[in-house]
């Protein structure tokens, strides 16, 4: 066991714990998401040990692989946080508890058709786009309630709320705030979707601030990544 993984892990929730109250907010009603993506199973094994339940991946096969690991870990839960391939779906959707990412209709329906006769809802939200460049992933914002109807209509999904990345070059808490407003703007078609994913090692304070409910938060607490290979 990296005794500074204690450490780390145990700083950042204080951390949490201090933006939390600074906006007014109850730190309980925040999930801390731990972001293992490039690093082995071993240190999943010691998060868990640690208590963290909740752990985030951004690639389909590292996902695959990590939560087949793993699965003797009890309550561990697996959130999907990156770009998925509609012929990939199934795979996320065994492995997954939620997915964070569906930025099309086409994924929405791939999930939906992914599902097997008596698997529970799946947990998803929209991953909206915070910058003008449409490479960056995430559904534009004008797409919002058509997405959101479209994945709503989908039996077996049950859409969360909204996730986002804050752009490089604006300030994260004036991205937020943005992404705030697109939240409401999903609770006008799906009212209980009340999620905010967002936040990460360099914006998580400026994402509590802005009502975020979900954090996911990888080197601050992992330490540096591995080179990917
Ligand atoms: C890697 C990743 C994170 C975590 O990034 P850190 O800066 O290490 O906290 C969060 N969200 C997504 C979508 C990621 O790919």
């Amino acid at each position: 066991m990296d005794p500074d993984l204690a450490t780390r892990l145990h700083e950042v929730d204080d951390s949490i714990a201090s933006a939390a109250r600074a906006a007014g907010r109850d730190p309980a009603g925040i999930t801390r998401i731990v972001v293992t993506k490039f690093h082995p199973v071993t240190l999943v094994e010691q998060l868990h040990a640690l208590g963290v339940r909740d752990v985030g991946e951004n690639r389909q096969q590292e996902l695959t692989a990590k939560s087949e690991a793993a699965r003797g870990l009890d309550g561990l839960r697996w959130h999907f946080i990156g770009q998925a391939q509609t012929n990939k779906a199934r795979a996320v959707r065994a492995a997954a508890s939620a997915v964070h990412s569906v930025d099309r209709p086409r994924l929405a329906d791939a999930l939906d058709a992914a599902a097997q006769p008596g698997e529970p809802r799946l947990d998803v939200l929209l991953q909206i786009n915070l910058t003008d460049d449409p490479g960056r992933g995430g559904v534009a914002p004008a797409g919002i309630e058509a997405l959101a109807e479209k994945t709503a209509g989908c039996a077996s999904l049950r859409v969360r709320g909204v996730m986002a990345v804050a752009p490089l070059d604006e300030e994260p808490a004036a991205a937020f705030a943005r992404l705030r407003d697109y939240a409401a703007r999903v609770r006008t078609v799906v009212p209980d979707a009340d999620w905010i994913s967002a936040g990460m090692t360099a914006d998580f304070a400026a994402a509590i601030a802005a009502g975020a409910t979900h954090l996911r938060i990888g080197s601050a607490i992992t330490g540096p990544r591995p080179e990917r290979g």
